[in-house]
């Protein structure tokens, strides 16, 4: 990755790949998107379907909290044919498993209807909630899957009372709790994948980046810790996990937390329905499936929460500090930054005597600029020289706003003849660049002054190559202006 200080004049990651677009495009459509949708809701209910011990309800549905998910981060699957689809995707695979008519449409009809609330509970937050970027973010998820939950589970219990025999608080109950728990741990999995902006532009670097005792502990922490757990056995196993997950919420992103949340609780669901909720005659205790899942999900918040204000926190630090190191007028580093950028990036040339060039730029009689065409003219002025500075700088260079109209570039790895030609670039660009000055018929044109400094083996400090670079300015001041006047520090 680049310096943050350092120029990179397009993005890679910022135009869509040919293939990519294509694909963008094609999912975009709605008939393509809706049919994706019913697969993935048939595929999920099958894989539910199939999780079911002994003719009871599945151990693990994920394909409520599924279709909820995709509905509300990825806008363009909610349309008319996406909900059609999704009830399809539902209704064909009970079908397809032998569930009676009536099963399959009080079963299904309860699921659509506690997404849909979830949907449209959702839609009253703020969009930031929809991928947990504020801190009340898992408060006001947590609403939206209470008020989803309720609904489903009103129409439900009537399922269960019809084909289980279970009284109607009963069947409520045990609904009730099974949604809570699997929308807790698969909806923030599905809010906080991360954007294409945020996912890292060489995957296979960033992953060995990872390999570090301090990335890995947290991790083999929450392993150690399950495997104890189903060592120990009965429901307090639940529990064991939370510290290592906690941890692993303040270390990792909260996609990650969210992924391992998911995992540890997708584990805990299915071990703990197989092995220990039933009696001696391998019965399910219904109370107690109903506590344990009721129990997990609140459990499993505790990670979602910390791992959503961590995010919150991060994304806070990294604005702030965009703040504290920008100049806002020019939107370049400002002389704190620059320095230490520069500080260190002198330091890593040192280590291998490799060559670097310093520039000093001071705009002419730039006062008089003020004077002539007002502050605000001035300030137009100063933008357009660092919009220049991406223009001409190499990817490598570290720019930054000394002060007033005062700007330095640091060009590691530059001969003096490379910084003369990008110095030069500098002056002639901004020489030839009419700058329009409202109220005024002809534009105003500026130049600038540069002294450049160089130094073959990086062996002087950088308050030397600064120094020796404004002496160079001050000749090009006195010779007249506008020009480049070099030295070379090493000789
Ligand atoms: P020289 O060619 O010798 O550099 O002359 P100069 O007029 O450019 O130099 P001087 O140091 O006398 O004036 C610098 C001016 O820059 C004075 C100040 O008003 C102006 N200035 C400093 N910061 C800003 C700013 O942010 N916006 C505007 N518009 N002007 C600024
Ligand atoms: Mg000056
Ligand atoms: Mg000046």
């Amino acid at each position: 990755m680049s310096s943050p200080h350092s120029y990179s004049p397009a993005a890679p990651g910022d135009q869509p790949l040919g293939a990519e677009s294509v694909w963008m495009n094609l999912i975009q459509r709605p008939a393509v998107n809706a049919t994706l949708l019913g697969c993935a809701v048939f595929a999920l209910c099958l894989f539910g379907i199939l999780s079911r011990t002994g003719g009871d309800l599945a151990a693990y549905w994920t394909t409520n909290a599924f279709l909820l998910g995709m509905l509300i981060r990825y806008p363009h699957f909610a349309h008319r044919w996406g909900w059609i689809a999704a009830a399809a995707g539902y209704f064909l695979a009970d079908a397809l498993t032998g569930a009676s008519l009536t099963k399959n449409v009080l079963l299904n009809v309860a699921n659509l209807a506690g997404v849909a609330v979830g949907y449209w509970l959702f839609h009253r937050t703020e969009r930031s909630m929809n991928r947990l970027q504020t801190t009340s973010s898992v408060l006001y998820m947590l609403m939206a899957i209470v008020g989803a939950s309720a609904v489903s589970s009103l129409i439900g219990a009537v399922a269960m009372i019809y084909l289980f025999n279970d009284t109607a608080i009963k069947g409520f109950a045990i609904w009730f709790a099974t949604e809570l728990v699997n929308y807790i741990s698969f909806l923030p999995l599905l809010l906080s994948i991360p954007t294409r902006a945020q996912f890292p532009a060489q995957p296979m670097r960033w992953l060995s980046q990872q390999i570090t005792v301090e990335r890995v502990a947290p991790a083999v922490a929450l392993l150690l810790s399950a495997i104890f757990g189903s060592m120990v056995g009965g429901p307090g196993a639940v529990a064991f996990t939370i510290p290592a997950l906690m941890w692993c919420a303040v270390s990792y992103s909260l996609f990650t937390t969210a992924l391992i949340t998911f995992w540890v609780s997708a584990w805990s669901l299915v071990s703990i329905s197989v092995n220990m909720l039933t009696d001696a005659q391998g019965v399910l205790n219904r109370d107690l499936v109903m506590s344990v899942r009721m129990g997990l999900s609140l459990v499993m918040l505790t990670p979602i929460m910390i791992g959503s204000m961590m995010a919150t926190n991060r994304a806070l630090v990294s604005r702030l500090k965009l703040l504290a190191d920008h100049d806002e007028l020019t939107n370049l580093p400002n002389r704190r930054a620059f320095l230490e950028s520069s500080t260190s990036a002198l330091q890593r040339l040192k280590e291998h005597s490799e060559s670097c060039s310093v520039l000093m730029i001071d705009i002419d009689h730039f006062k008089s600029v003020n004077d002539r065409f007002g502050h605000a003219s001035g300030d137009d002025v100063l933008r357009r020289l660092g919009q220049l500075f991406g223009e001409c700088l190499r990817r490598q260079d570290i720019v930054g706003r000394l002060g007033g109209e005062e700007f330095a570039v640091f060009m590691p790895r530059a001969t003096a003849a490379d910084a003369l030609q990008v110095a030069e670039s500098i002056r002639i660009s901004l020489e030839v660049t009419p700058i329009s000055v409202q109220g005024e018929a002809q534009p105003l044109r500026c130049t600038v002054s540069i002294g450049l400094a160089s130094d073959r083996r990086s062996t002087v400090s950088l308050d030397t190559m600064l120094v020796r670079a404004d002496q160079c300015l001050y000749k090009a001041k006195q010779q007249g202006r506008n020009r480049v006047i070099q030295v070379s520090v090493s000789d």
